[in-house]
């Protein structure tokens, strides 16, 4: 029998990423996952597909709307939706290629099955497709098995027409009609992906605004675009059914008034958020226990009541976000190993990624008056941006909330062009303590999306932005 130092369940970026730190740390170590490719849901059906639907869409929709105002004439613009496809799946490839890579790179031996354990230290890997389990023994366990698309029970996804994200990235035509259930990340990008590509999307949303966890500024700027590329929104809307017949589906849902309301389109998407996903793992073999909403308990070292069994990413509390599981991946890998790594939470940037893009990072205005935190507030518009200017992205802001008395930056909210990478800055400025005047006196090169940041930090600072 096999036996391991580190055996890590699940290949997802929090998976993958443990077993990489394991193996630099010197821990022999394995890889069990359950799908041929590696990279879970981020590279396979989630991340890395979605944006490279949503580049490929977006060159669209600036060919069909924005080229004519940079002088760029095209005739008979069309969209092959299998070209589309195929090379988003080329791209899939290239990357799940990369970590099997990685894999070899680093002497970490990838068993291919459903993992469960046997006990606290022995797991079984079954193939997927039948056939002898194999046993290895092992002094570490990292549980990495992430997440799935959250089921309405009274809707019955036939995967076809009424489909989750999963299908949603393989559809090879342009919808007639999508009606989106949930007016979260997914169904965000999802919509931005086929109302950009000339289809109808209606989102219906069971809360009163869009990315309702996200500072509540960002939301209502991104509804004001999204619907100028035509996406209609109905909030307030309880979801209460949908149906399939043939090629239509129909959706029933009751509004804030207690009215029935119906949509009639083609294909449904539920993004309704996503649920911890530990089938088939045995975990009562082992005696780890659970919490709440089907999640692995753990404690602040990310080791579950089990000493030796540590559980990451999806699975575990907070964000269901692929750089969230990839620090939790590294920070067990070097617990396990006996250093003192420290995660900050609070500065895990979430992003959406429609465009404009929208990101936010530390406290949203809505936090810092719950905690009757005095704070100040610098904002800039990409209007007043050069370099917006230029590019015809004049959409958005950023916005530096500061302490009220010694300028430390307590958060910041973005939306606009290319700011999913703008929000590193912010991240860096706030993992160092910055006060606002610290970036507002820092060179920024001219012209670029970055100077917006300087902007709101000026503004932030004493009102002394410069171009507003
Ligand atoms: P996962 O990536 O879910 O990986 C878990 C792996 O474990 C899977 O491969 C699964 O097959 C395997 N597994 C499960 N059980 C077993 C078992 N018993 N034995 C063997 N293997 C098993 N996050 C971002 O940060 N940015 C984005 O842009 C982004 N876009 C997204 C778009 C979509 C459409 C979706 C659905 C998600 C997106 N996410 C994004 C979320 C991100 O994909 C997840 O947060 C991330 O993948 C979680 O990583 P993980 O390692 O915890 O689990
Ligand atoms: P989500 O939690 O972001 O959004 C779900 C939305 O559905 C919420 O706004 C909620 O109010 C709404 N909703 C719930 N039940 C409803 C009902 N019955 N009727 C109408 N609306 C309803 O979840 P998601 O969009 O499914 O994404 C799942 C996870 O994947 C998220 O945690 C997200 O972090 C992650 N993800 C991240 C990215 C990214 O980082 N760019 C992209 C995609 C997914």
């Amino acid at each position: 029998m096999n036996q391991y130092d580190v055996t890590v369940i699940g290949s997802g970026p929090g998976g993958y990423v443990a077993a990489i730190r394991c193996a630099q740390l010197g821990l022999k170590t394995a890889l069990i996952e359950k799908y041929p490719t590696l990279g879970g849901t981020c590279l396979n059906v989630g991340c890395i597909p979605s944006k490279a639907l949503l580049d490929s869409s977006e060159h669209y929709h600036n060919a069909h709307t924005a080229f004519a105002d940079h002088g760029i004439g095209l005739d008979n613009l069309t969209v092959d939706m299998n070209r589309m496809i195929d090379r988003k799946a080329g791209v899939v490839k290239a990357n799940v290629d990369g970590i099997a890579y990685l894999m070899k790179k680093n002497k970490i031996d990838v068993l291919t099955g459903v993992g469960s354990f046997v006990d606290k230290n022995h797991l079984s890997i079954a193939p997927t497709e039948g056939g002898e389990a194999q046993q290895i023994e092992t002094k570490n366990v990292i549980i990495a098995t992430g997440s799935k698309p959250t089921v309405l029970p009274f809707i019955k996804q036939d995967k076809q027409r009424i489909i989750t994200s999963t299908e949603a990235l393989n559809i090879r035509e342009v919808p007639k009609h999508m009606i989106v259930i949930g007016g979260g990340v997914i169904g965000l990008e999802m919509a931005s992906v086929y109302a950009r590509l000339g289809a109808k999307v209606s989102v219906v949303e069971f809360m009163d605004s869009i990315i309702p966890t996200m500072d509540r500024g960002l939301g209502k700027e991104l509804r004001r675009v999204l619907g100028k590329i035509g996406i209609e929104f109905f909030f307030s809307h309880k979801v209460t059914g949908a149906t399939r017949d043939g090629d239509n589906v129909t959706v029933t849902a009751t509004n804030a008034k207690g009215e029935e309301v119906k949509f009639e389109g083609d294909y449904c998407l539920v993004a309704v958020g996503r649920v911890p996903y530990t089938a088939g793992l045995n975990l009562e073999a082992a005696g780890v226990e659970m919490e709440e909403r089907g999640r692995i308990k753990v404690d602040e070292h990310l080791q579950t009541n089990v000493p030796g069994i540590y559980a990451i990413g999806d699975v575990v509390r907070g964000a269901m976000l692929a750089h969230k599981a990839e620090e939790e991946g590294v920070f067990v890998a070097e617990t396990i190993v006996g250093q003192k790594p420290h995660i900050n939470y609070l500065l895990i940037p979430g992003v959406v990624y429609t465009w404009p893009e929208v990101a936010g990072v530390g406290y949203t205005e809505e936090q810092l008056k719950e905690q009757g935190k005095a704070y100040k507030v610098g904002s800039f518009p990409f209007k007043a941006s050069g370099r917006a200017r230029a590019s015809g992205d004049t959409d958005g802001f950023v916005k530096v909330l500061a302490d009220k008395t010694t300028d430390e930056i307590l958060g910041v909210h973005m939306i606009g062009p290319r700011i999913a990478d703008l929000i590193a800055e912010a991240v860096t400025a706030m993992e160092f303590r910055a006060s606002a005047e610290d970036v507002a006196r820092m060179s920024h090169s001219h012209p670029t999306y970055a100077e917006a940041m300087k902007e709101a930090c000026l503004a932030a600072t004493e009102n002394r932005a410069i171009h507003m």
